[in-house]
């Protein structure tokens, strides 16, 4: 059979594609009946033809250049290899064909032998099609990302989207957790053996998912048999997956999970797919985004509002302790004078409790950030020692406490006292949190980097703030905080323990020195895993220093003065008007500064001039004092208010540096800022 060219007629003859032999001038020396299936030609029709008028006569040119290229280096071309060309079909349409070449000799002179199939069109139009349905599916994935106003429904559904999109077998969602130390899966789809959403993994190169974080782009698994960059997980081999593909998602730059997504075949995932997924991922981690941000401003705006409703409760408050006080030192002085001790005995308890009722009231002003602060450097290097001190007296042998503060750490900007009852506050949670004792520990580091780095919970984003820090943390091993609790924590009267336990204002105070000092202040908690509180103060160099208080020196009040006296409280008013009494003062009360200032520009001279500072509807405190410190320059005056820090920054300016007297006071104090006042002593 051999050479026999009657077996070479009926192989070419039987053939299913379409068969040509051609020389190497374009000649067509033999076609088989199969031609006539895809080109419309007889194979007599096509004995002796050009190939090229097979062409349309836009490619006649090109493709003489290519055959004449192909005849300098002849290869074999299988069929399938390379895109589909276009071909004129005998009825003068154009068709899609699929071509191979292969180089022979035909008695010692070269030749092509040439296979053609009519193209797989539908592979075309199959990845048009699919391509399509990938945008249709990304619109309604970036719509629903525009809807939910949850983004963790968003993250929830993404997966199966993906998955279903693009037909693969499995897709998740990993993200990073806050210490990027681990990643977390926190939604999957067509994942069948374990539970996989929940579970952690170390951020290293060595997982195929740290790797993707690691090299912040697009890694594609072709087959995991073959992977070497890092260790195939064990999810892979439990599912039997045989490619992947990971896709970071980013935030501000920064890689905060990744967008995983697995097949059981092997190469799944070519372009279309990958730039699918990498749409995906962004529409995923712009909606995280968008979320965060959101939130952050819903958190900052709730605490301001609450903070306003607090500060007015602590404000009237104080009016209201103002009078009871001042009744029962009336009262006391009273009683002692009738020697009466079992009445002194029931005053003595009533005092006890306006003092502790004062004590919260502060608290609410701490959180209000209406405190009265003397912020001053801070060198935790001499605070912390001390303060430990007292931590091991007040905690007890059931908690171990170890401190560290870093060698050359910068004093930080806080009002001392204030700085201690707020580690304090924190303590004494840790304790509450530790009822079988634990390990309290207590770092000091500086700090150099944005507010943002730290993506503090409840740090408002349009604020500015100093860029030194001093970070303390303070870490407990206790129960810990579920979410739920974390996210209400610095909330005044938020509290989980039992009635008479707590109140509820330990950390709202906490929350609102810290941001009084320009600082800022984190809770990281997980149930059993302890909680540990991170408090950032400005150092001493970067802080504006805010204004200090007025020194309560005491001097010597001189007998007789004539005190013009403002408050719009009747009560306190009472109370004030029998104090300066009792100091041996003439006194002119009024109920509003129109009438005050009436009586000053009458010519009335007045050795003081003592007013509240918010007067309700007209014209207020501050204002009073500096027209009438205009009208008599040098005329002593002494503010009052329930308010220990001024409510708008306006107010404080025009008070600029008038002393105050914070309510509720005594006599004793009211007696010390007026000798203050009238020595100038600001
Ligand atoms: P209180 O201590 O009066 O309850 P706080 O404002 O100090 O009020 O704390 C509010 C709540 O935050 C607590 O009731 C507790 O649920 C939680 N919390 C605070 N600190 C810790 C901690 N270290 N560990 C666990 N939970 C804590
Ligand atoms: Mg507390």
């Amino acid at each position: 059979m051999d050479g026999d060219p009657a077996v070479f007629e009926q192989v070419l003859d039987a053939c299913a594609d379409a068969m040509m032999v051609v020389d190497y001038a374009g000649l067509i020396l033999r076609a088989n009946p199969a031609v006539l299936t895809v080109l419309g030609y007889s194979p007599e029709a096509l004995r002796g033809r050009q190939v090229d008028t097979l062409l349309p006569e836009r490619l006649r040119q090109r493709h003489a250049a290519l055959r004449q290229r192909y005849a300098d280096h002849p290869v074999s071309r299988a069929l399938g290899s390379h895109d589909p060309l276009v071909a004129l079909h005998a009825d003068g349409n154009e068709v899609a064909i699929d071509l191979s070449l292969s180089p022979l000799k035909i008695r010692g002179v070269a030749h092509v032998l040439v296979a053609i199939r009519a193209a797989d069109v539908g592979q075309r139009s199959n990845r048009a099609m699919r391509q399509a349905h990938y945008y249709a599916q990304l619109a309604s994935l970036a719509r629903l990302a525009v809807d939910l106003t949850d983004p963790q429904e968003l993250l929830q559904r993404a997966p199966a989207i993906a998955a279903h999109a693009i037909g693969c077998d499995a897709a998740l969602v990993y993200l990073l957790e806050p210490n990027q130390q681990k990643l977390q899966a926190v939604s999957a789809h067509g994942l069948t053996v374990g539970r996989i959403v929940g579970e952690s993994l170390p951020c290293t190169p060595e997982t195929g998912i740290g790797y993707v974080v690691a090299r912040r782009d697009v890694v594609v698994i072709s087959n995991w048999a073959d992977e070497r960059r890092f260790v195939t997980p064990p999810i892979a081999l439990r599912e039997g997956f045989k490619s992947g593909l990971g896709v970071p998602l980013f935030d501000k730059g920064k890689v905060v999970g990744v967008l995983s997504a697995g097949s059981k075949r092997p190469g799944y995932f070519a372009h279309d797919e990958i730039l699918f997924l990498q749409a995906v991922a962004s529409i995923l981690a712009t909606s995280m985004q968008r979320a965060q941000v959101e939130a952050q401003l819903r958190q900052a705006h709730k605490m301001e509002s609450v903070g306003q409703l607090t500060g007015g409760i602590a404000h009237d408050f104080n009016n209201l302790l103002t009078v009871i006080n001042g009744n029962l030192q009336m009262a006391q002085e009273h009683l002692q004078e009738c020697c009466d001790q079992h009445g002194l005995e029931f005053l003595q308890s009533a005092t006890d409790a306006s003092r502790r009722a004062a004590e919260l009231t502060g608290k609410l002003l701490a959180f209000s950030r209406r405190q009265h602060l003397m912020p001053k450097a801070v060198n935790l290097h001499q605070m912390l020692p001390s303060l430990v001190e007292l931590l091991r007296r007040t905690l007890g042998e059931k908690i171990d406490i170890a401190f560290a503060v870093d060698a050359g750490l910068s004093p930080c900007l806080a009002d001392e006292v204030q700085l201690e009852s707020a580690l304090l506050n924190i303590a004494i949670n840790a304790r509450d949190a530790m009822p079988q004792g634990g390990k309290l520990q207590i770092t000091c580091s500086s700090f150099d980097g944005a507010l943002a780095d730290l993506a503090l919970a409840n740090t408002d984003p349009t604020e500015c703030a100093p860029v030194s820090w001093v970070k303390i943390c303070v870490t407990d091993t206790g129960y810990g905080m579920d979410s739920e609790v974390l996210e209400r924590a610095f909330e005044p009267f938020f509290t989980t323990k039992e009635v008479g336990r707590g109140t509820g204002l330990g950390l709202s105070s906490v929350y609102g020195f810290v941001k009084q000092s320009q600082g800022s202040v984190e809770l990281e908690s997980a149930p059993g895993k302890g909680t540990t509180v991170t408090i950032l103060l400005p150092t001493v160099e970067r802080a504006a220093t805010p204004a200090t208080a007025p020194s309560t020196r005491s001097e010597r009040l001189p007998k007789g003065l004539h005190v013009l006296l403002v408050e719009d409280d009747a009560l306190v008013r009472a109370v004030s008007e029998r104090f300066l009494e009792s100091l041996g003062c003439t006194v002119s009360a009024h109920a509003c500064a129109e009438s005050a200032w009436t009586e000053l520009t009458d010519g009335t001279p007045f050795d003081l001039v003592m007013t509240d500072v918010e007067l309700g509807t007209g014209m207020n405190g501050t204002e009073l004092a500096n027209r009438a410190r205009e009208l008599h320059p040098g005329l002593p005056v002494l503010l009052n208010s329930g308010y220990s820090n001024f409510l708008s920054e306006e107010r404080r300016a025009e008070a600029a540096n008038l002393p105050l007297l914070i309510k509720p006071f005594g006599k004793k104090e009211l007696a010390a800022a007026m000798a203050a006042a009238m020595h100038g002593d600001e």
